[in-house]
């Protein structure tokens, strides 16, 4: 698979076997036999154990609590999307055509899942050594001063005082999409700053999904995006 190598060369890891790259990269969208969420369930879990052990290792003053809280805030949807988006991963994802057109390489789910999956097909084929150095090395990256303050920090705030200066504009938030019953709602916001969208994210309030978009906006800006 010619097309993927620009991939293996940006995370610095060459697949042995392509098939496995090529399923970890096919959204269920595309019609396949397969997908990547098999691959993304194992993922999840690997990355899980090598964040917790990377904070274990770095903070050893913080208690369980502080971990977890830590653990949270790289361990999910925005962050992977953050980190996809580093390795420019949307491009590579194997999507339908109607997926296509809804604008889902740029979508926060399909880009941390396919993340996932890339992650749980390394560790498959070459083990936890592997996927932790790719990994922390993204993580290291893309957080450079990570502290219990600044994963827990108001993303919103800081977005904000950031745009002030640099546009004299506040963000707005728009509801893209309200989905699933009442009990279980999941909720789509895309940021837009200055007449220019940063993206979308999706979470279980409108308020968690407006931190997790201002927190992908964040990270553009501060990469000059
Ligand atoms: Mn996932």
């Amino acid at each position: 698979m010619k097309e993927f190598e620009e991939l293996e060369k940006t995370i610095k890891y060459s697949f042995k076997d392509k098939g496995l790259l090529s399923k970890a990269l096919t959204h269920k969208s595309y019609k396949k036999p397969y997908s990547n969420e098999r691959l993304e369930f194992l993922g999840d879990a690997v990355l899980n154990l090598v964040v917790g052990e990377y904070l274990y290792k770095k903070f050893p003053d913080s208690n369980e609590g502080e971990l977890s809280k830590m653990r949270a805030g790289l361990v999910n949807e925005a962050s992977f999307q953050v980190l996809a988006n580093s390795i420019e991963l949307g491009r590579f994802i194997l999507l339908s055509s109607s997926e296509e057109r809804n604008k889902g390489r740029q979508k926060a789910s399909i880009l941390s899942d396919a993340f996932e999956a890339i992650m749980g097909a390394v560790y498959l084929e070459s083990g936890i050594d592997v996927v932790r150095k790719i990994s922390l090395d993204l993580i290291e990256q893309e957080y450079k001063n990570i502290s219990l303050d600044y994963l827990l920090q108001d993303y919103k705030t800081s977005l904000q005082e950031i745009t002030q200066a640099l546009f004299a504009e506040i963000p707005e938030y728009k509801l893209e999409k309200e989905t699933g019953p009442d009990h279980q709602k999941n909720f789509e916001v895309s940021i837009w700053i200055d007449g220019k969208t940063y993206g979308s994210a999706t979470g279980k309030s409108k308020k968690i999904a407006q931190q997790a978009v201002a927190k992908i906006a964040l990270n553009k800006i501060n990469h000059g995006q």
